[in-house]
């Protein structure tokens, strides 16, 4: 069973979706959106347009505390012919959501050692505005177009995010930070109330301990490559999400001696200090400036 709220303000505008725990040992978009149903349950008003928060997206992994009960619910996001793993009942519910509204917050925490960054869409300036109107100063960008091209069918990598955008969402995903700090639910708060505040659902600084930040100090990297772990070895440092490396750093040494070598000035994203041989080890970027909305 998924618990859905939703408040209408009966004033025209933006329909903003919230998602938790799509992926269930997530929790911290969780704990925030309860937070914020809490406030509005008990006397604080949004100012316009409609709200719909789901704070558990996949309630049997939550349950579980697990990333997902029988297969990612953040791939192969759409309705499915015939329903096969448990989570392909939760895409109509999820798609239905997505087609009603304007707006996608989706929340997640994440395996890696590093801060909260979020996943910047540039489909327009509206969605750029939006994304950095979040509070959050690092972005990652151009996912889809680094790894887009592996799947046979490109529906498998059809997310949250993408699914939103087939159906005219901004959206955006928010990671905020590691799945044990206990820090991130304030994170995911501060998130929403910053989103609430960009789309004038509520005035600015109206809820209390959030204080709006403005977009500036932001860095965007843009996805370049994956590097698998395809036989034993070790990474060079304890690498941590967004560090700094220089052309020809040595970034992992395999069991062999075979190094893995920086192929230009980047960054490391998302490292699994812990991968398994044939799992994915870490990604690498290139800090750019704000990427140009793909359309105008
Ligand atoms: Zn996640």
């Amino acid at each position: 069973m998924l618990s859905i709220t939703r408040f209408e303000t009966l004033i025209p505008g933006p329909h903003l979706t919230i998602f938790g725990a799509v992926h269930g040992n997530e929790t911290c978009g969780t704990q925030a959106i309860r937070r914020l149903i809490d406030l509005l349950n008990n006397g604080f008003a949004l100012s316009r347009g409609t709200l719909t928060c789901v704070p558990i997206c996949n309630p049997k992994a939550f349950e579980n505390g697990t990333r997902f009960y029988q297969r990612n619910l953040n791939r192969s996001l759409y309705i499915k012919e015939s329903p096969r793993d448990y989570e392909d009942l939760i895409d109509p519910v999820l798609c239905g959501l997505l087609d009603q509204s304007d707006v996608l917050l989706d929340l997640h925490s994440y395996a890696s050692q590093g801060g909260a960054f979020g996943f910047l869409g540039n489909t327009s300036a509206q969605e750029i505005d939006y994304c950095r109107s979040l509070g959050v100063n690092n972005f990652v960008y151009g996912w889809a177009d680094a790894f887009g091209k592996v799947e046979a069918d490109p529906r498998d990598n059809m997310g949250t995010v993408e699914y939103a955008r087939s159906v005219g969402c901004m959206a955006t995903t928010i990671e905020c930070g590691h799945h044990h700090n206990k820090g991130a639910a304030d994170i995911a708060y501060r998130t929403i109330v910053h989103a609430l505040a960009h789309f004038d659902m509520i005035a600015p600084d109206s809820i209390e301990q959030v204080e709006i930040q403005p977009a500036n100090r932001q860095r965007f990297v843009q996805m370049r490559s994956v590097f698998h772990k395809q036989k034993e070895g070790d990474t060079t440092h304890p690498w941590k999400h967004y560090d700094s490396v220089a052309k020809n750093d040595i970034l992992a040494t395999y069991a062999d001696g075979e190094k893995i070598i920086a192929p230009e000035d980047g960054v490391i994203i998302l490292p699994k200090l812990q991968a398994d041989v044939g799992g994915e080890w870490f990604y690498f970027g290139v800090e750019t400036p704000c990427p140009a909305p793909m359309k105008h």
